[in-house]
């Protein structure tokens, strides 16, 4: 079955087609690194973290790149209110920025690319703009027209004219339309600047994003991504700067997610009901905290409520555990597949292929992870059952290793397994189970069976099952 995005500029559900064949590009604007990051921030990263994976898993070569908007007012204020540089501010934040994404298990991307940096790449854009008569300077600013852009709105669904009587009274009355948008404005006193044709200064926001796409991944790239609120103006003046200046399309699909709210409302510091993403790693596992919002369909808003999150948790727990008797019941045993199949493992090879298609059929549907979710957790309880039918060996070693590396590959998709590396800690414990069990096999030798019995219900208790095989006492987790 073919992919199929959710495309915004045409409102529809289409295949997807990349520009070069076997190769994506992704474009997703990044954060203003001035504070921590909320969940509400996290969400688009973490939606797109899974979307390249699963474009990766499907055997495409991924070009992901992400942008820091490290100059802007917000920075520049944090940075007067702490008598620090501006600089200061948005590397720090950056830095900060970078810790929280890798408690969440977001890959890094291809390029992180910073407006400055890129301020003589903006300044030939602009430039460009003026000389096709879609800016004008005026006093040390430039402005582009909206209405020299005839398809303005294209993106949001708004006309020029509604805009127009909805624009506030306040806008300069000098802009020939009051929906023009800075593209480059004056600095002020003690504010970064930048030389330029038009005076020192400094860019508006949204040239930054056309200048940075453009350049990485260049016109008419495959996907362009983020939270639904940068639909209008951002991303809308993203076209009008772009397509203005190639004369050709900017992007094939344009993607966003929807907003996480708390409370009823937008999760949003200025209305201040937010989680901070670093608070929130302190007291759950991130992967967890991934769990929860990808079982949420990335286009529909997520109510996050802390009082969700010991469930999810213990949902996340149980794919943990999973891993984890997989790896010990496969330990040292012989993987080599026999020449002809038994019918109950063809049965079982069906039963894997089935949940491999379903899978694939619901991240094909727009990446509907929630639905991929419900998939990875049926695979789960249908290795677990087979884990329990009888011995691992022969055969069903074969078929059981084949569970685990489907398991392990739809699993890592989601970023939901290979999660917990085996500390030091871990094998400790490992073999203090083990110990545990070997005394109460004693005890049954004993004839202790009130202890053996009282050994097991604890650990039933605590979530370990004691199996008796052929190959001695075995543990696994519930
Ligand atoms: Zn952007």
């Amino acid at each position: 079955m073919s992919l199929k995005v959710y495309d915004t500029m045409t409102k529809s559900l289409r295949e997807f087609v990349p520009r070069d064949p076997g190769k994506v590009s992704i474009y997703v604007c990044g954060v203003t690194p001035y504070n921590f990051c909320h969940i509400g921030n996290a969400r688009p990263f973490l939606v797109w973290d899974v979307i390249r994976r699963y474009l990766t898993y499907k055997g495409y070569s991924v070009r992901y790149v992400q942008n820091f908007t490290d100059v802007d007012d917000k920075i520049i204020n944090q940075a007067q209110k702490e008598g620090v540089s501006a600089l200061e501010i948005a590397d720090r934040y950056i830095k900060e920025y970078f810790h929280d994404m890798d408690a969440l298990g977001i890959q890094r991307v291809d390029v992180y690319p910073r407006v400055t940096d890129h301020i003589s790449d903006i300044i030939a854009l602009v430039d460009k703009l003026i000389e096709k008569g879609h800016a004008y300077v005026l006093d040390g600013s430039v402005y582009y027209s909206v209405e020299s852009f005839p398809e303005y709105g294209k993106l949001s669904g708004r006309s020029l004219d509604d805009l127009k009587a909805g624009a506030r009274v306040e806008v300069d009355e000098r802009k020939r339309h009051p929906m023009d948008f800075v593209l480059w404005k004056p600095s002020k006193e003690n504010e970064p600047a930048w030389d330029s044709p038009w005076g020192p200064g400094r860019p508006g926001w949204h040239i930054e994003c056309s200048v940075m796409a453009l350049k990485y991944l260049g016109p008419g790239f495959d996907f362009h991504g983020g939270g639904s609120d940068l639909i209008f103006p951002h991303h809308e003046n993203e076209v009008a700067q772009s397509e203005a200046a190639l004369g050709t399309p900017f992007v094939r699909y344009w993607v966003h997610n929807g907003f996480i709210n708390m409370g009823g409302e937008k999760m949003a510091k200025s209305v201040g009901n937010i989680t901070r993403v670093r608070d929130l790693i302190k007291q759950y596992p991130g992967p967890a905290i991934r769990y929860y919002i990808l079982s949420t369909h990335y286009r529909s808003p997520l109510d996050f409520r802390l009082e969700d999150m010991p469930a999810a948790v213990r949902g996340w727990k149980r794919l943990v555990n999973l891993e984890d008797n997989l790896e010990r019941a496969l330990a040292g045993t012989e993987i080599k597949p026999p020449a002809d199949l038994s019918p109950a493992a063809r049965q079982f090879q069906d039963l894997l292929a089935k949940h491999r298609q379903a899978f694939e059929t619901a991240m094909d549907d727009d990446f509907n992870t929630a639905q991929a979710v419900g998939v990875l957790f049926d695979l789960a309880r249908d290795l677990n059952r087979y884990l329990a039918a009888g011995a691992i060996e022969g055969e069903r070693a074969v078929m059981l290793a084949d569970g685990r590396d489907l398991f392990l590959s739809l699993g890592g998709v989601l970023g939901l397994t290979g999660t917990s590396e085996r500390s030091a800690d871990k094998a400790l414990l490992d073999d203090l189970i083990q110990l545990v069990a070997e005394l109460r096999e004693d005890a049954r030798a004993r004839k202790d069976y009130a202890t053996a019995d009282r050994v097991r219900d604890r650990l039933s208790q605590l979530g370990i099952i004691l199996e008796d095989t052929a190959a001695g006492v075995r543990w696994r987790y519930r």
